[in-house]
């Protein structure tokens, strides 16, 4: 008779989906993926479900053929993985999701579990945008609480002048999604904290990672971050604490401000993140792969590294692939979509045994794609290392 391997359902097709499975599928799990579109790119790899993501009855025929769902799409509408849970083991459940479907639930509960953010308002009126404008002051970020993401749903206000651009902007949104006004912080820099919990409470961190965005959407990350030692105690205990409130299992990103030496909660993503696909060519376990052994049971794999990873996203376009390929322990990922301005197409992952060779092979790099300016920041932190 034959082994019967488990399949792991994904609600979402994206390049998430795609890394799951390729990570997934050594360990002796098969795919499923669930996309309203037929060209997600996660169908590349492993069989793809249409379906939209409210359709249920669709969707019958999906939990069947599943012995556990997760996701690469934390939008999946509440009502959907309610009916999800009721038919198959989901990890991260419906708590996890309804906190970080909702920036303010999600800012309630950093500051619930001690871990302080900007000061925030909740804003469902152009009287109460003012009245929040008047108690938070600008700078300041107006956002919607939901369906936000790389960016997108936010204005920056910059003086009480902007007020009537941004409700031009986000009023319609706010009737449907709802929207919070931050304080803007001037942060010295970003990190994250990549962390898994498994079915049995273990629970572990991949080294603090160091993000540089671009128009809000991740351009750049280092890890281990520079002058992390000390931060990291601290946001493992803050990643540490939000996982167990939620019964946290699966992957999961909790994105952090530093400030001053001190850490500010930003966001936190119920999935593998952006952040932390430099893992799969950086670390002894990648975040996908220790996803799939949470969600499936298994034991956790270590996540120490192997040294200094620097992972570039190509947005809009995937560049010339040349100066990656030919690059001492890089790493090309083409995530097999259409260009489009904006579009997280792929990234490449560089690696070295210290900083001065990783900004040396990461300078080589940037130099040939004429890309200087996406490694510029990058370079002077590891510059000031020396
Ligand atoms: P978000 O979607 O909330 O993660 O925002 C995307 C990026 O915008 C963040 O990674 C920051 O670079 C920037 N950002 C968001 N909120 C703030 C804030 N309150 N203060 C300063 N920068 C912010």
């Amino acid at each position: 008779m034959s082994k019967h391997l488990p399949t792991l359902g994904v609600m979402g097709g994206g390049q998430l989906a795609r890394m799951l499975a390729l990570a997934g599928v050594p360990l002796g799990a098969k795919f499923l993926v669930v996309d309203p579109s037929e060209s997600a790119c996660a169908g590349d790899v492993a069989p793809l479900f249409k379906a939209g993501w409210d359709d249920t009855e669709a969707l019958a025929p999906f939990a069947e053929r599943i012995d556990a769902a997760t996701f690469d799409f934390e939008n999946v509408p509440a009502a959907t993985a309610d009916w999800l849970s009721a038919h198959t083991n989901v990890a991260p459940g419906a708590k996890a999701l309804a906190v970080a479907q909702d920036r303010l639930a999600e800012k309630t509960l950093f500051n619930e579990i001690g871990l302080p953010t900007a000061k925030f308002a909740t804003v469902d009126t152009r009287q109460e945008l003012e009245a929040a404008v008047a108690r938070i002051g600008v700078p300041s970020i107006l956002k919607t609480r939901r369906m936000g993401y790389d960016g997108k749903g936010q204005f920056r206000l910059r003086s009480d002048a902007d007020i009537e651009a941004a409700w031009q902007a986000l009023g319609e949104p706010a009737a449907k999604y709802g929207l919070i006004l931050e304080a803007f912080v001037p942060f010295d820099r970003e990190v994250s904290v990549v962390a898994v919990r498994g079915r049995d409470g273990e629970f572990r961190v991949w080294p603090l990672t160091q993000n540089w965005h671009r128009d809000g959407i991740l351009s750049l990350s280092l890890a281990p971050a520079p002058q992390s030692e000390a931060l990291l105690p601290k946001a493992t205990a803050h990643a540490k604490t939000l996982a167990e409130r939620l019964d946290y299992v699966g992957v999961f990103a909790l994105e952090l401000f530093v400030k001053d030496g001190q850490l500010l909660g930003n966001e936190m993503a119920p999935r593998v993140h952006n952040s932390g696909h430099w893992t799969i060519d950086g670390a002894y376990t990648s975040q996908f792969e220790n996803h799939v052994r949470a969600v499936l049971g298994m034991p956790l794999g270590d996540t120490g590294v192997r040294g200094h990873s620097v992972m570039f996203n190509w947005i809009g376009q995937m560049p010339e692939a040349a100066p990656v390929l030919t690059e001492t322990d890089a790493h090309w990922h083409d995530y097999g979509k259409s260009a489009r301005p904006g579009r997280k197409v792929g990234h490449a992952t560089v690696c070295a045994p210290d900083q001065a060779t990783l900004a040396a092979r990461m300078a080589r790099i940037a130099k040939a794609l004429d890309r200087l300016d996406q490694v510029a920041p990058a370079l002077d932190v590891l510059d000031g290392e020396d």
